[in-house]
């Protein structure tokens, strides 16, 4: 499969789609498999089995759709990863930020894509261990710092999923660097203006090692008082998370499941310096974030006219407002409706802009899912 690849300044969302394998208790229950993937790419909605039926369908609406790549059961989380997350990764050592979200209905493989098993760890695990091992191979490592923080929103309530307790409060942050400006002189000549886009807190500085200015622009959104756990090596990692995991909320009714309106969110951050041309150090951050949203069955309505009407009825409001800043981000809108919500107030930062945005959809193969693997299709279509 073709490995899409991400060029500076680009917003383009590049969406995926993963078929899981069908579950031993849906084949008991009799159930099919409704979803084929032709050539990585390809995804037709049918219970057919000839390829030259799949051709056919590709007049049907509804039937066919076509993503950067798809992913047929058989996929590894390993090609997973390298195809949706690996490239943001390099991104970050860049000092870029990016996100990678898994969107679906519960039960869709969301979790598993995202987090996975001991035996088959998911994307955010080997993205932190391959963050770690290409800060190995850089020349000049040793002043990399690696942060995670992993949270939770439920019910439009952040809570610190590595050290549980009271709700956390977002604030704007003073401290919160938006973007760097150096003014660069050459032997007192103006050569031009570097602006990076940074999105972490670093202290204020103005300095100005000889000819060059650099002035740091404050202002951001954090969540106060979460844990900034620094991580050393990957081993520790997928024991954090697991346990991370286990603190998000259950539903009341069924006390061991995680609850399908839960997002849960990782932050991946990695601090570093490097020196310019004129050799002065200039601090740099990358952020990450991989999200394992809330089942999307409850939010169906991407549709404008009914989101109102929805709204009313406890629908997942992180969700439909995540699907609004998509929507304004793909249609090329000015202005991103960030602020209506709290999933996306945490990641106005890391979505858009000259961030790396990613979507992997998650579906069944199931007959007995075929409404909600429909819908989950036709969501990702409109992100792409
Ligand atoms: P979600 O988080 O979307 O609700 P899960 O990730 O919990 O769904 O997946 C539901 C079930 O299917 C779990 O038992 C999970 O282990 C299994 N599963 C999901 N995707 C795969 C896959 N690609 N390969 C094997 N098992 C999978
Ligand atoms: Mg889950």
């Amino acid at each position: 499969p073709k490995n899409p690849s991400l060029k500076a300044n680009e917003t383009r969302i590049l969406v995926f789609v993963r078929v899981r394998p069908l579950a031993k208790k849906e084949t008991e229950a009799g159930s099919r498999c409704c979803v084929r993937v032709v050539d990585r790419r390809d995804v037709f909605l049918t219970e057919f089995a000839s390829e030259k039926d799949y051709l056919r369908l590709k007049r049907l609406r509804g039937r066919h759709f076509a993503f950067d790549a798809s992913f047929p059961d058989s996929a590894s989380q390993q090609e997973v990863y390298s195809t949706t997350t690996s490239e943001l990764v390099e991104a970050v050592l860049q000092g870029r930020n990016g996100s990678v979200f898994c969107y679906g209905a519960t039960g869709a493989g969301k979790t598993y894509t995202m987090l996975g098993t001991v035996e088959s760890p998911g994307v955010m695990v080997l993205a932190i261990k391959d963050l770690f091992s290409k800060i190995r191979m850089r020349s000049c490592d040793g002043n990399h710092v690696v942060h995670l923080s992993y949270l939770e929103v439920y019910n439009e309530t952040v809570r610190d999923l590595l050290s549980p307790g009271r709700p956390l409060i977002l604030r704007e942050d003073k401290q919160a660097t938006c973007f760097t400006i150096q003014i660069k002189y050459i032997e007192n000549e103006f050569v031009g203006l570097d602006i990076s886009y940074l999105c972490h807190p670093v202290n204020c500085s103005i300095n100005s090692p000889d000819s060059n200015l650099s002035l740091k622009i404050l202002t951001g959104i954090i969540a106060a008082g979460l844990t900034q756990y620094r991580a050393y090596s990957t081993d520790e990692v997928m024991i954090l998370l697991q346990q991370g995991n286990k603190n998000r909320t259950t539903e009341p009714t069924r006390a061991n499941e995680t609850s399908s309106r839960s997002h849960a969110i990782l932050q991946v951050v990695v601090e570093y310096q490097v020196k310019d041309a004129a050799m002065n150090i200039i601090n740099k951050i990358g952020k990450l974030s991989l999200i394992d949203l809330a089942g999307s069955e409850r939010a169906l309505a991407t549709d404008q006219r009914t989101v109102r009407s929805l709204e009313g009825a406890n629908i997942n409001r992180s969700l439909l407002a995540l699907s609004s800043c998509i929507n304004a981000l793909v249609e090329g809108k000015k202005h991103i409706p960030y602020r209506n919500s709290k999933l996306t107030q945490l990641l106005k930062d890391s979505l858009g802009g000259t961030c790396n945005t990613v979507m992997i959809a998650n579906i069944s193969p199931s007959n007995l899912s075929f409404g909600e693997t429909q819908n989950t299709l036709h969501w990702a279509d409109r992100a792409k």
